[in-house]
């Protein structure tokens, strides 16, 4: 039955005609295959109502099959996913890139003007089926044009980007990711290591954060930046973090039953938390369990987060504070911060983003950047660190402008429990 909103073909419709399109295509043709979504669709029904999010996926559906070049058939496959095949007659895959790319357009701009907002843009990944790759199967076709559809999201720089195989195999060790990462947690693969933080003036170790390390059955480790970005993606990060917060309150009681030093230590929150508060009482069940005072236990929040889901985060800023538990807004100054926000969101610890120290010698306008964000924490009455310390100059200058802690490389990268216990034992990294 084909989509009664559309009016297009269901995609089950969709493949056989594809694959008889294919069979017919003469020697000298290509065949794309366009799969396109609205960005921000959500955004739009959430704004204008389901109603009206519903016209404009049918009036797109209909420019796509009535406007632009060689339409052979078309389908809705799933919410505002739409896939067509176009052919070109001569093969010129150049000029018929360049074709869809204006139709695309258009499109965009026929809905913007009719629907009244300016925020509508469309996302497309193409395919081309020419006499080399005939004997594809379809649905890997489909799947290919939906992985340039993907890719152009991440990208973010064009809004019609063409199939690469590379593509293929990015997804592919993604999906492996995706499918061993459980096992890897099951396997003890997962390790917390730890990154000291120190105060300024005293150069003694003041606190850690703890950052998650993949260390595969071969030796290789696996860095947080190739699998964290791909597990924020479902509720598989909220398992890597529980791991490590279990490891974390782990590692304070032992040092606690021992007798040892004790310096507090911080977690990263993934996004993932914020579609429910269970973070919460998961966090108050392990003070339970490991009876760690909660003056060692700090959460770090990135600004992004707080930018998008203020409310949300309140409700978990507050949760935490009635538990005794401080907040860090992470990354601070990586995005677009909104100074209005710090003074809504009672944060404790504000961490300087690595960027602002991008370059190893501090310019005049990064000097003075710093040194006002500093002091505007003092006067929030919250406390500063800053991350990314490489140099001794950098260190110095941070001191002096009083700020109040630092992380980085210059002190320490983030080391293996052992050895943390080592530098723990001294009570500084230098
Ligand atoms: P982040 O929270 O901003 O963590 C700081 C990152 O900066 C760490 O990278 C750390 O190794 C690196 N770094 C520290 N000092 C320096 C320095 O002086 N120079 C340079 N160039 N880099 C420095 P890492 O460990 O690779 O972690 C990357 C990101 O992965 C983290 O960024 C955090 O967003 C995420 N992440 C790490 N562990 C976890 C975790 O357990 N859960 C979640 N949700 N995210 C995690
Ligand atoms: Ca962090």
């Amino acid at each position: 039955m084909s989509d009664q909103l559309t009016g297009l073909d269901s995609y089950e419709e969709f493949v056989p005609k594809l694959k008889q399109a294919v069979s017919d295509m003469p020697e000298e043709a290509v065949i794309a295959i366009v799969y396109s979504d609205i960005k921000h669709f959500k955004y739009f029904n959430d704004t204008y109502g389901y109603r009206r999010g519903n016209r404009l996926l049918a009036r797109m559906s209909e420019m796509f099959s009535s406007g632009g070049v060689g339409f052979l058939c078309g389908a809705r496959v799933v919410s505002d996913n739409i896939v067509c095949a176009r052919i070109c007659s001569d093969g010129n895959t150049a000029e018929f890139l360049g074709k869809i790319k204006e139709s695309i357009a258009n499109i965009e701009h026929v809905l913007r003007k009719e629907f009244l907002c300016e925020r509508i843009r469309m996302t497309a990944g193409v395919f081309f089926i020419d006499a080399q790759v005939k004997g594809i199967n379809v649905e890997t076709a489909i799947s290919n044009a939906n992985l340039a559809r993907k890719q152009s999201k991440i990208d973010g720089n064009d809004s019609v980007t063409l199939f690469l195989p590379v593509m293929a195999s990015r997804i592919d060790s993604e999906l492996e990711i995706i499918s061993t990462i459980e096992e890897a947690i099951n396997n003890h693969e997962l390790e917390a290591y730890y990154q000291p933080k120190i105060d300024s003036l005293t150069g003694k170790i003041v606190g850690a954060e703890a950052l998650v390390r993949w260390v595969k059955p071969n030796g290789t480790m696996v860095y947080p930046d190739e699998f964290i970005p791909i597990l924020e993606k479902s509720r598989q990060i909220i398992n890597v973090d529980y791991f490590i917060y279990n490891e974390v309150f782990a590692f304070i009681k032992s040092r606690l039953d021992r007798g040892e030093s004790v310096v507090p230590v911080s977690m990263n929150v993934s996004r993932q938390h914020l579609k429910e508060l269970e973070i919460i009482d998961y966090v108050k069940d392990l003070c339970a369990k490991y009876k760690v005072p909660t003056k060692y236990i700090e959460f770090e929040l990135t600004e992004t987060m707080c930018i998008e889901r203020t409310e949300r985060v309140m409700e978990f800023i507050n949760a935490f504070h009635d538990m005794g538990i401080s907040v860090s807004m992470d990354d601070f100054g990586s995005g677009y911060s909104s100074l209005k926000l710090l003074s809504q969101i009672p944060i404790d610890v504000i961490k300087l983003d690595r960027c602002f120290l991008r370059s190893r010698e501090l310019g005049d306008r990064e000097k003075i950047i710093i040194t006002s964000i500093v002091n505007m924490t003092k006067e929030l009455k919250m406390s500063s660190l800053c991350e990314g310390v490489e140099t001794s100059d950098q260190s110095s200058f941070l001191a002096g402008i009083g700020c109040d802690a630092q992380q980085g490389y210059f002190y320490s990268k983030p080391v293996k429990l052992d050895e943390f216990r080592e530098l723990l034992a001294v009570g500084c990294t230098r």
